[in-house]
């Protein structure tokens, strides 16, 4: 087996949608991973030398970082404590994730960070335009509970999933602050971590992001990250169900030579 292409210092975020059969609509299709493709993905890393961590491993790592003096910028400073971390991410909270991915990452023992739409928690993907997608459900409270005890990690994806760059300040702000503090009070555990919907931020809106306590947002930007990267604008591995696990190679590739 080859080595991954992934340098052993770099930490790799996957981003992942729905988790199931697929809905047959190509352009929705995109969007889902079969269960035993996930499972393929998530041992061929494994089988490369990546280690998996949760978002707490990836705060404590970042936060060291930032006691430690900074290293000449051609010096990217390394994670310490892992070889090749890698981070699995899901947007939108579909309830898919319950019946699909939750056996297999506990199967596999992958810690997930799942980023839900604050405002629809047991309601559908209602967001996207009818005429283009089919409504899906979403994770329940009662579900998320669970997920929680069985090793996931919730994070906020919004109120109610909207392109914050399209938003004036006041609204984009409450989107922010309401959906952390809704799910802080339903889950009963801080939340500090904060994907943009759509990838779509300022550096404004990362920077209140910050303010407001959120200490890991991610968006799609695609790449590796080092501590040193914008905790505001952390990059990820979009993970696109064509090509399954041939493509899914190629991508990894992609990433580590964007660095
Ligand atoms: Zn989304």
């Amino acid at each position: 087996m080859r080595p991954s292409p992934v340098p052993e210092d770099r930490l790799l975020v996957l981003l992942y949608h729905n988790v199931g059969p697929s809905p047959g609509h190509r352009g929705l299709a995109a969007h889902w991973t079969a269960p035993e493709m996930l499972r393929a993905q998530l041992r061929w890393l494994r089988t490369l030398g990546h280690s998996f961590v949760d978002a707490e491993w990836v705060k404590d790592r970042a936060a060291q970082a930032t006691k430690t003096p900074p290293l000449p910028s051609s010096l990217a400073r390394e994670w310490r404590g892992g070889s090749r971390p890698t981070l699995v991410t899901f947007d939108d909270g579909q309830a898919n994730l319950y019946s699909y991915a939750l056996p297999v990452l506990e199967q596999e023992g992958v810690p997930a960070l799942v980023f839900m739409v604050a405002g629809r928690i047991g309601g559908l993907t209602d967001w996207e335009a009818p005429s283009r997608w089919r409504s899906n459900p979403l994770l329940t409270w009662e579900q998320m509970r669970e997920m929680q005890q069985r090793g996931v990690t919730f994070g906020s994806h919004t109120l109610s999933h909207p392109r914050l760059t399209d938003l004036p300040e006041e609204q984009w702000r409450r989107e922010l602050a309401q959906s952390k503090l809704l799910l802080e009070e339903g889950l009963g555990r801080p939340v500090d971590t904060l994907a943009y919907p759509y990838g779509a931020f300022s550096p404004e809106i990362g920077q209140v992001a910050l303010e407001m306590g959120y200490r890991l947002c991610f968006s799609t930007l695609p790449g590796l990250n080092t501590p040193d990267t914008d905790p505001a604008a952390l990059r990820r591995m979009n993970v696109r169900r064509h090509g399954g696990l041939w493509l899914f190679r190629r991508k990894v590739g992609r990433m580590a030579r964007i660095g």
